[in-house]
């Protein structure tokens, strides 16, 4: 076994990590002087690439409907608890409106997978957004698709997905989605969507029920793999209608390690400081962001609807208003010694030279 040393040596030279060394490193990370020279490796790779910018995405939960049951989700079709809703396309536009005026230049378009919004529904708000704001950038994170409905939303203005993979550990995988889930599903559509030329965002929850070492190893090596431009990381957190009610949520420690060591492997990644990671402790964005993050999420829902897109327990920023959270992120970044773009903030190993880049 190689020592911890070692590892990190091989991890800031080569920006790569096999499984072994992975479990190496993950489970040294108490050796004295380890997380601050992950951390510090981090924000050293995050200036490089993006300077002091964090970019802001404005997140528009437009449906709680989900014809999935997955057991960790708060909005999971069996949670009859749950007031659901959908947004119409004046509400997403009024939206729009309002983060456009805020300096927004990216909108994500998130929710369950909800059958009223078919491929026609789809593109028809894509291209209208498109129409009205050519030059923001649209996510999109609906969950699993055909390769045909990504391609039609891509024609329609779609710039980036977001698909957490959730674990790439088959095993753990079981153990978090009911048997007609498939992780090579959700892996194909991961592929599927970089074909066809979106910025795509994979990801995890850290510490979810069953989780291991060993499965947090198996999402690095694979992260490694597709080279995503994205990755989408928080804490695990219950909810108390799903089967997961009663489980411990995820460390915010080892969520910063996490996010650091995605940073070093995959230095121009855009990184996320999650709403979750904010949810378990006050500073968590803030810690975020000095641990290799240099994106933040805001939330644009109607004030209204906020508090029906409850994926798990206590999520803060459900009742201010747009505005205000921006007021509020703007803060704290400053705060943490980084600034807040209004600007697309594309990733920078998206175009010609992005294999160079990596
Ligand atoms: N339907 C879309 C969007 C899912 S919600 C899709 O399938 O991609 C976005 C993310 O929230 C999920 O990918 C999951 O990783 C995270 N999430 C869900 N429940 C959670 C919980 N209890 N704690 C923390 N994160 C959770």
């Amino acid at each position: 076994m190689k020592s911890i040393t070692s590892v990190l040596e091989t991890l800031f030279n080569s920006h790569k990590l096999n499984k072994e060394d992975c479990l190496v490193l993950l489970s040294q990370l108490d050796e004295e002087g380890v997380r601050e020279q992950l951390s510090a490796e981090a924000v050293r790779l995050r200036r490089q690439y993006y300077g002091d910018k964090v970019f802001t995405r404005g997140l528009i939960e437009f449906t709680n409907i989900c014809k999935n049951n997955c057991f960790y989700c708060g909005i999971r079709r069996d949670n009859a608890n749950v007031n659901r809703y959908r947004l119409s396309k004046q509400e997403i536009m009024q939206c729009c409106k309002e983060g456009y005026a805020l300096g927004f230049r990216t909108f994500v378009l998130q929710g369950g997978e909800d059958g009223f919004f078919t491929d026609d529904v789809m593109c028809n708000i894509i291209s209208e957004i498109k129409a009205h704001y050519p030059e923001v950038a649209i996510t999109l994170s609906l969950g699993e698709r055909e390769m045909e409905s990504y391609r039609r939303m891509k024609q329609a203005g779609a710039d980036r997905y977001l698909l957490r993979h959730e674990t790439a550990n088959e095993a753990h995988y079981r153990m978090l989605h009911p048997d007609e889930m498939k992780l090579s599903n959700r892996k194909s559509c991961l592929y599927a969507l970089k074909e066809l030329g979106y910025q795509v965002g994979a990801g995890m929850m850290i510490g979810s029920p069953g989780q291991t070492y060993e499965c947090l190893a198996d999402d690095l090596v694979f992260l490694q793999e597709l080279k995503p431009h994205m990755v989408g990381m928080g804490p695990f957190i219950p909810h108390k209608d799903t089967c997961f009610a009663k489980e411990q949520a995820g460390s915010v420690e080892l969520t910063l390690a996490m996010l650091s060591i995605v940073r070093i492997l995959l230095p121009s990644v855009l990184l996320p400081a999650t709403t979750a990671l904010g949810t378990l402790d006050p500073k968590g964005r803030e810690k975020g962001l000095l641990a290799g993050c240099n994106v933040v999420m805001p939330n644009l829902s109607p004030v209204k609807n906020r508090k029906d897109y409850a994926l798990y327990d206590n999520k803060i920023c459900t009742g201010d208003e747009s505005a205000q959270c921006i007021k509020c992120m703007t803060n704290r970044v400053e705060a943490a010694g980084f600034h807040l773009v209004s600007e697309r903030g594309d990733s920078a190993a998206y175009g010609d030279d992005a294999d160079f880049k990596y």
